[in-house]
């Protein structure tokens, strides 16, 4: 059996270009035609059917045209239409998954499609309150998306429904249903705290869903005094705040999203501890500032160190690694004896051993032997299915 086939029957959800050996396209009138890979393909948002060398079938899926993935599968080993019943489906099946966050009335920001793990894939949807945020990663879905958003409103009954698309999708982002508020905020609560997110202004859909967990565990630990580098619009801060940290620091080379971040302390200084506590912020380019504060000799008793993704391609891994050995090593210099350090990575090309292994090195190379708290991966509403979508890990340990 070839390896595409295998992996197709095992449930991976991408053919690639490199391996269709041939293709039919049957127009709904039912005339065939036949032709290479040139001549016969089909539209972004076609319903393409694999079959295998024994012209049976194997899977059925959306066709692009674009990029190397031609196929993204939807049903493998007998046939279903595609169309809004199967999204539905897909969609209750994610919703069942997602039961105990759905449940919880403190946290109303959750992710409630993700892609390839929840069967549909290049789709992400993230609720924030009672609004929707939808993201395609293909125009394959483009053709797709009444019926997706059909689905959508059925199982969930958003207010509104907003579509972002990735880069690469030659789709303006616009209002697919409801009533999008018109100051283009989605306000909502995680484990009690307030926050914003702006979808159209924001990174992802607006904000870090997936580092939930993290920040509940960087509450129950974290020490007086906080640095939260490369912290966004402050989710690690606000977390830090709300555990009984004193003074936080918030460092970012986006002022705007600084400016957001103290939005999210004003929002929440009704909580005793978030009012107790100093918040500033520092914009900055991450490494020099952490370098101008080493000079300067302060200390933090707590680190978070979560950048943006350093390798977008398998080639960019090893320097990747580089810069998180030289972010451990300028996170323990303004760590206090005792102190905890909370580092992730959100790149995908790097392997999360490797870089807890690196994380390590560098402190033993620095006399500091690192006591591991806890390693940690993908949240519930983030389901792997897939190494491919495996992108997010972290460690928090203690320095001596
Ligand atoms: N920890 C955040 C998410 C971080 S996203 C959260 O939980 O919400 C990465 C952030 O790094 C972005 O806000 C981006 O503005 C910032 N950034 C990117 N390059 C940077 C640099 N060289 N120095 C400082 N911040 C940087």
């Amino acid at each position: 059996m070839p390896a595409a086939e295998r992996a197709v029957r095992s449930g991976h959800p991408w053919l690639f270009a490199s391996s269709i050996r041939e293709i039919n396209r049957r127009s709904v009138q039912g005339d065939l035609t036949q032709g290479d890979l040139t001549g016969a393909e089909g539209k972004a948002g076609d319903a393409a059917v694999i079959f295998d060398r024994k012209n049976r079938f194997l899977a059925a899926g959306l066709w692009d045209p674009d990029g190397p993935i031609r196929i993204r599968i939807l049903t493998v080993g007998k046939p279903a239409p595609i169309g809004v019943d199967l999204f539905r489906e897909r969609i209750a099946r994610a919703l069942e998954l997602r039961a105990p966050l759905l449940g919880d009335a403190a946290t109303t920001g959750v992710r409630i499609l993700y892609g390839e793990g929840d069967g549909l894939p290049g789709v992400v949807a993230d609720r924030y309150g009672d609004h929707l945020v939808l993201k395609i990663y293909s125009s394959a879905w483009v053709p797709r998306l009444a019926e997706l958003t059909e689905a959508l409103e059925s199982e969930l009954a958003p207010r509104s429904v907003l579509l972002l698309t990735a880069r690469k999708v030659d789709q303006a982002p616009g209002i697919l249903a409801g009533d999008f508020p018109s100051d283009r905020t989605l306000p909502f609560v995680e484990s009690g705290l307030r926050y914003e997110a702006h979808p159209l202004e924001g990174h992802k859909t607006g904000f870090y869903l997936d580092q939930r967990d993290n920040r509940a565990r960087l509450a129950a630990l974290t020490g007086a005094r906080v640095l939260n580098v490369f912290s966004y619009t402050g989710g690690f801060s606000l977390a830090a705040a709300r555990g009984g940290a004193r003074e936080v620091t918030s460092l970012d080379v986006s002022e705007a999203a600084l400016a957001q971040a103290r939005r999210h302390f004003d929002l929440n200084s009704h909580l005793p501890p978030v009012a107790a506590s100093r918040h500033r912020t520092l914009q900055g380019d991450a490494f020099e500032a952490m370098e101008g504060l080493a000079r300067e000799g302060q200390h933090f008793d707590t680190v978070v160190v979560d950048p943006p993704s350093f390798a977008k391609e398998a080639r960019q891994a090893a320097g990747a690694l580089d810069q998180y050995g030289r972010l451990t090593r300028l996170a323990l210099r303004l760590l206090a004896p005792g102190g905890l350090l909370l580092q992730a990575s959100c790149s995908s090309r790097v392997a999360a051993e490797d870089l807890f292994l690196r994380i390590h090195r560098e402190a033993r190379a620095l006399g500091r032997p690192l006591e591991e708290v806890e390693r940690t991966g993908h949240p519930l509403d983030h389901p792997v299915r897939i190494p491919e979508n495996a992108y997010l890990k972290a460690l928090l340990a203690r320095a001596p």
